[in-house]
Parts: structure tokens; sequence; C-alpha cells
């Protein structure tokens, strides 16, 4: 059933997080035949990457179970590449590039961290705090290594524990905004008792390291590494002396694929309707590729997804499943809101300072009466291997451009001659 000889699936997903594990088990519960496809060595997403099942949490153990149990075929290490049309996309399977057919897709694909340049953001140490902890959950242990993180929201909690718990010597959480939002965020969750619960375990856990709120990076500096952050702390310039900067400012929705699809995206997330359908026939959405909301309500559209997906009445299920995603949305209106990046964070990139780190594109080399379009031409900003996959949501902060059209093929195949592996089958042409 995997590639181009193969007849299509019923079902197929994109991404094995939570959204897609869900979304995936709602099908086959359902009778059909579905393929999810993740571009990770294991399922699970970002929230349950894991190197042993038996060390995640029950919920996640739950999932992958139930996704087994439900005969759902999982292709790990395979990336999509390219969408031919919403029932053709092409997928590099760990190196054998081919295309996969399907009768229904669901787009799955999460969410991405949001990286504001700073001078000495490409130093190497220096890495996103979601990027920090997929490191230590793929094995990185940090033996008593000095690090920092600055950023802003909830996930500076976890990734804060996960430093510590990975030998780190955590000297220092900064988070961006000030003490009466961060405050007045933690007040709104009094309503959730697990949050708070799990928040305060997370706080106990690096309970030695100050949290500082009205506090973010300014510059990285080191020779061959970061060796020293320079930091803005309510008011002041400090100097914090460091092996590891885990640096970002939240997180945007991953939206590249249903872009190449055509689907309609509003603001910088997948339109869906009340089934996740997006505007493109015979494509779903689910997830926080639909908006950053959490791992329950990305649970929830997954559901609600994999039932429109096999063919379940729209509109068929107000139910519970409706009310955790709607309290899932209600609190990434909130998320968008608290912890967007203050105004200074868009001025720290020096001329100097890299932009666009495929093509080396510097902040000076950029003029901001350009269009984005006068941009690409002049500087290829955005064109580069990740095809503004990082810069992208920078640039939108930075220019107030749109986010970056993008173009096959997403990320960089295992194989290098993609478009020459498929021109037997005259793909090539048809675009
Ligand atoms: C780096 C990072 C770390 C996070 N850590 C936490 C945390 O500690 N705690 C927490 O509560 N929340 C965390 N979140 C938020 C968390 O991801 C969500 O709450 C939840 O996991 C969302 O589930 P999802 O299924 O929508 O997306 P995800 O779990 O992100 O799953 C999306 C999947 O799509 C796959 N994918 C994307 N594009 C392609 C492609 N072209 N081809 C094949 N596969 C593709 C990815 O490999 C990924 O596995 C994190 C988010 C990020 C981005």
């Amino acid at each position: 059933m995997i590639g181009t000889r193969g007849a299509p699936v019923d079902v197929l997903v994109v991404g094995a997080g939570p959204a897609g594990l869900s979304s995936a088990v709602a099908a086959a519960d359902r009778g059909k035949q579905v393929l999810v496809l993740d571009l990770g060595l294991r399922a699970g997403g970002q929230i349950w990457r894991h190197r042993d099942e038996a060390a995640l949490p029950r919920v996640a153990r739950q999932w992958l179970q139930r996704v087994r149990a439900a005969g759902v075929t999982i292709a790990s290490s395979a990336r999509v590449l390219d969408a031919l049309s919403p029932d053709e996309l092409v997928v590099d399977f760990g190196g054998r590039i081919d295309r996969q057919r399907t009768r229904a897709l669901i787009l799955a694909t999460g969410a991405k961290e949001r990286l504001l340049p700073f001078p000495g953001w490409t130093l190497p140490g220096v890495v996103g705090i979601g990027g920090l902890q997929a490191l230590i959950k793929s094995g990185l242990t940090l033996n008593g290594s000095r690090v920092v993180i600055a950023g802003t929201g909830p996930l500076l909690f976890p990734v804060a524990a996960a430093a510590v718990a990975a030998g780190a010597d955590l000297v220092r959480v900064a988070e961006q905004v000030p003490l009466r939002t961060a405050a007045a965020f933690a007040m709104g969750l009094l309503a959730k008792p697990s949050a708070i619960r799990q928040a305060i375990g997370y706080r106990w856990a690096f309970r030695n390291t100050a949290y500082r709120t009205d506090s973010w990076v300014t510059a990285a500096e080191g020779d061959g590494r970061v060796r020293r952050v320079l930091l803005r702390d309510r008011g002041r310039s400090t100097a914090i002396d460091c092996d590891w900067l885990a640096a970002s400012c939240g997180l945007c929705p991953n939206t590249e694929l249903a872009e190449l699809l055509g689907c309609a995206i509003d603001g910088d997330a997948i339109r869906v309707d009340t089934s996740q359908a997006t505007t493109v026939a015979g494509v779903w959405a689910a997830g926080e590729c639909t908006g950053v909301k959490g791992d329950i309500a990305a649970l929830a559209e997954g559901e609600i997804a994999g039932r429109a997906a096999a063919g379940d009445a729209p509109g068929s299920r107000r139910s519970s499943l409706q009310r955790r995603r709607e309290s899932g949305r209600e609190f990434a209106r909130r998320l968008a809101i608290d912890f967007a990046p203050r105004t200074e964070l868009l001025h720290l990139a020096g001329a100097d300072t890299i932009i666009c780190r495929c093509e080396d594109v510097r902040r000076g080399d950029i003029d901001p009466r350009w269009t984005q379009r006068q941009a690409k031409l002049w500087t290829r900003i955005g064109m580069g291997e990740c095809q503004g996959a990082v810069c992208g949501p920078a640039c939108a902060a930075l220019f107030g451009w749109q986010a970056n059209v993008p173009r096959p093929p997403l990320g960089a195949p295992l194989c290098g001659d993609w478009a020459g592996a498929l021109v037997d089958e005259d793909v090539s042409g048809e675009r």
C-alpha cells in the first residue's frame, strides 16, 4: 500500500503527533485503511518525542497502543516533499522518493519555533527552546554544562525541567513578558487544576534557578561557540557565562504543505471549518497547524478530522470533543496575546546579523523599502534549503511580510536528486 504502485489508501495522515495519531485511530475505527507519514524516527510528534516508549507518559503510551490495535500503518523517517494534488503526494521514504496516493488527506503537521535573530544567534551552542528539548529527548546529556533558557510562554517550564533532568547547570530562565502578564496568565489557569499541578511540578524541578520576567537576550558571544549571553533584565544589562543558550519566541503553525495544496491560511494558521475541513476538497487539518493550542485540543481536533475524513456526517458530533477544541482555541487566543514578542525583540539584529542562515543574508542586506519579492530577487532570502521555514516567521515579524509561499521540495530530501528520481514517472512535467 505504500508508494507508487500500490492502490490509494483510504486516509493518509501527515504527522504522527497527538493530532495525527487521534485522527488515524478515528478513521481506522470506522473501517478505513490508514497510513500515517512522519519525518521523525518514531511516532509521537513534538510532545511525545522519545527513544524509549516505556518512558513516555501513560496517555502517550495509550495512544501508541491504540494506533497499533486499530491496524494503522505508520511510516517513520518519511518526509512529504511535495503535493501534486490533494490525492497524490511526493514522499521521501528514508531515501527512496516515491508517490503516495490517497482518497482523503489529513494534515497534522504541528508547529515550529519562532526564532527572532539577535547578534550571535548562529553561534554553535545556540538553539531554540524546543530544539534543546528535542535534543534532550533524543539523548543529549548536559553533564554540568551551563545552560540559559530565554523565551516566552508555558514551554519554558517543561524545557527548564528537562534541562535539569539531563544534568544541566541551569543558570537562568528568562521570560520576556512582564511579571504582571505572566501572573495574570497563571491566574487564568486556576480553573485547570491539572495544568497548575504540572506547572508547579516543573518549577519544583528547576527550583534552584532564577526565573526572571521582563528579561530577554540581546546578544550571544563566543569564539567558535557560545560562551556568554547578554540579557536585558528588568531594565538593566547583564551578562551570564554559558555553554548552551536556548532562545526562541513562541511557536507558529507549520503550514507549508497546506500552502502547497492551496489551502486558505488565516493569519498564520490553516483555515478549517467545524469538521476540520480545509478550503480544499478532500483535505482536513488538525492540531497545531491550525493554531497553537496544546495537546488536548490537538487530540480532539484529530478525532473530529478523522471521523469527517472517514465519512461521518458533519455536525453530528456536538460533543465533548468540540468543547475541548473550543477551550483549546480560547487558550490559543490568550497565548497569542499574552506572549506576543515585545517590540524590542524586533530591533536586536544589527546590520551584520544573519537573518537567513541558508543563504547568508544579513539584516543590512535588506532595504526596508523593498517588497518581499524584491528582497528575494536581490538577496535570495528565504530561497535556500529550508525554504523560509526558519527565517519566514522572523521576516514576517521584522518586515511585516506575508509568510513565505513555499516551493517544493519541503525540507531537504534524504536523496539528492528528488525530481530526477521521479522523472520516469513523468511527475516533473505535470506541474
Ligand atoms: C519544538 C516543540 C516542542 C514542544 N514541546 C512541548 C512540551 O514539552 N509540552 C507541551 O505541552 N507542548 C509542547 N509543544 C507543543 C506541542 O507540540 C503540541 O501541544 C502538540 O504536540 C501538538 O500536536 P500536533 O499533533 O498538532 O503536532 P506535533 O506533535 O508537532 O506533530 C506534527 C508532526 O508532523 C510531522 N511533520 C511535519 N511536516 C512534515 C512533513 N512534511 N512530512 C512528514 N512529517 C511532517 C512532524 O515530524 C511532527 O512529528 C512543543 C512544540 C514544539 C514545536
